[in-house]
C-alpha cells in the first residue's frame, strides 16, 4: 500500500468570520489548512499529501513537502481534480476536508487499518445519541428514528483506482462528501470509530471549541503519592533512589529496600489508580526477593506510558537523620530520570530529618514521601 493525503481546501466559505476563507484563517498560531497538513505531514503511511486550493490562494498554499492543485466549481470538482494529479504509484488516497484540523493520530491510523483488511472504502463515523426532529417555522412537525444513523467525518479512505472510477461516473447533483459518491458506483465503504474532537470548524463558536482543546485546557493531570518506610538492620550501605551509599548500617526489606523509589513508585502506582508496588510485584513472590527495585518504578512508568500518560513531575522526601542525603540528591535524580526516561529536571529529591523525633529521629529507620503527576492531553495525540 502506498497511501497519498488528499486535503481538500478550494472552499470560499467565510461564514466562520474574519473575512478569509476558513482554511486560512488562525486556530492558535496556526492556520486550519496548517494543521490539517501536520495532521498527515507526521504520519509514517503517508507518502504524499496534496492540498486542492482554489487559484486565488496559489501564493499563500506553498508549503514544503505539499503538491497544490487547482480545485473546481464544485467540492466534488476539485475532489477529482486532487485524484488525477496523483501519481501512478499511489494506491489509496485519504481525503480529508480542510475544515477538520483537529483530526488525530488514532482516527488516521483507524481508517488506514481498515483498508489494509481490504475494503475498497473506510470512513469514521459517529453513531447519532440525539433524538432527531424535522422541524419548520420553528416548531417540531415530526419525530424521527436514529437507529442505524451515523454524523460521517473525514478522512475518507479509499482504494485509488475505485474512487477514480466512482468520481468519473458520478452524475448526480452534488454530493455531500465522497462516500456517497463511492456508494453510488456501488462500493462497500467501512464504518470506523470517529472521534467527537474531529469537528468540522463551520461556525465562530466551532473556532473556540477547537481553541480549547489545543490551549491544553481539556489536558487529563492525575496527581499520586506515595509514602514507605524501611527498618535499619545490619549491612554497610543503603540503596537510596538508586544510589549506592555506604553506611555502617542496611535497609532491611523483601526486595533491595530503596525506601525512596519505592514511595515514587507507589505515587506513580496511586496517580493511575493502581494500587501500589505489592498488588503488581507481591511480596509473597519469591522472585522479587532482592529485587532491584528499578524493575517496580520502570514497570509503573511503563504502565503510565501505555495509557498514553508523560510523567509531569516527581518530587521525592527522605526522611532521616543519616545517612546525609544532600550531597547524593542530584545523582538521584539523575538516576530516576534515567529508570523513567525523563530528563532529571523533572524530579526532584530532597532530605529532612525530623529533629530527632520518632523512629526516624531515633535512627530506627528511614521513611519516605513522594509525589508525581501524569499528563494526558485528551486533545490531539
Ligand atoms: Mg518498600
Amino acid at each position: 500500500m502506498r497511501i497519498a493525503a488528499l486535503i481538500v481546501a478550494a472552499g470560499r466559505g467565510t461564514r466562520a468570520g474574519g473575512g478569509l476563507p476558513k482554511q486560512w484563517r488562525d486556530l492558535a498560531g496556526q492556520t486550519l489548512a496548517a494543521r490539517s497538513i501536520a495532521a498527515f505531514a507526521h504520519h509514517p503511511d503517508i507518502a504524499r499529501i496534496l492540498l486542492v486550493i482554489h487559484p486565488d490562494d496559489h501564493a499563500r498554499a506553498a508549503t514544503p513537502g505539499v503538491e497544490l492543485v487547482h480545485g473546481g466549481a464544485e467540492r466534488a470538482d476539485s475532489v477529482r481534480a486532487g485524484l488525477e494529479a496523483l501519481p501512478a504509484d499511489i494506491t489509496h488516497v485519504l481525503i480529508h476536508d480542510v475544515a477538520r484540523p483537529l483530526v488525530s493520530r488514532t482516527t488516521i491510523d483507524t481508517v488506514i487499518a481498515a483498508l489494509r483488511t481490504g475494503a475498497k472504502g473506510a470512513a469514521p463515523g459517529i453513531a447519532l445519541s440525539d433524538a432527531l426532529w424535522r422541524g419548520e417555522g420553528g416548531q417540531v412537525r415530526a419525530t424521527l428514528p436514529r437507529a442505524g444513523l451515523y454524523r460521517a467525518q473525514t478522512p475518507q479512505g479509499f482504494d485509488l483506482a475505485a474512487i477514480r472510477a466512482a468520481h468519473h461516473a458520478h452524475a448526480g447533483p452534488t454530493a455531500a462528501d465522497d462516500v456517497e459518491i463511492a456508494l453510488a458506483a456501488g462500493l462497500d465503504v467501512v464504518i470506523v470509530p470517529g472521534d467527537e474532537r474531529n469537528l468540522k470548524l463551520t461556525v465562530a463558536e466551532d473556532f473556540s471549541r477547537a481553541a480549547t482543546y489545543l490551549m491544553g485546557q481539556d489536558m487529563d493531570v492525575r496527581l499520586g503519592n506515595g509514602y514507605d518506610v524501611h527498618r535499619f538492620g545490619p549491612g554497610d550501605h543503603v540503596v537510596l533512589c538508586g544510589v549506592h551509599i555506604a553506611h555502617d548500617r542496611a535497609l532491611m526489606g523483601h526486595s533491595d529496600a530503596d525506601v525512596g523509589m519505592h514511595a515514587l513508585t507507589d505515587a506513580l502506582y496511586g496517580a493511575l489508580a493502581e494500587g501500589d508496588i505489592g498488588r503488581h510485584f507481591p511480596p509473597s513472590d519469591p522472585q522479587w526477593k532482592g529485587a532491584a527495585s528499578e524493575i517496580f518504578l520502570a514497570h509503573a512508568i511503563e504502565l503510565a506510558r501505555s495509557r498514553g500518560y508523560a510523567l509531569g513531575n516527581a518530587d521525592v522526601t527522605l526522611i532521616c537523620e543519616e545517612p546525609k542525603i544532600g550531597p547524593h540528591a542530584l545523582a538521584m535524580a539523575v538516576e530516576l530520570g534515567r529508570i523513567m526516561g525523563v530528563e532529571a529536571g523533572r524530579i526532584s529529591v530532597k532530605a529532612t530529618t525530623s529533629e530527632q523525633l520518632g523512629f526516624t529521629g531515633r535512627k530506627e529507620g528511614i521513611a519516605a514521601i513522594a509525589t508525581a503527576t501524569l499528563l494526558r492531553s485528551q486533545g490531539r495525540p
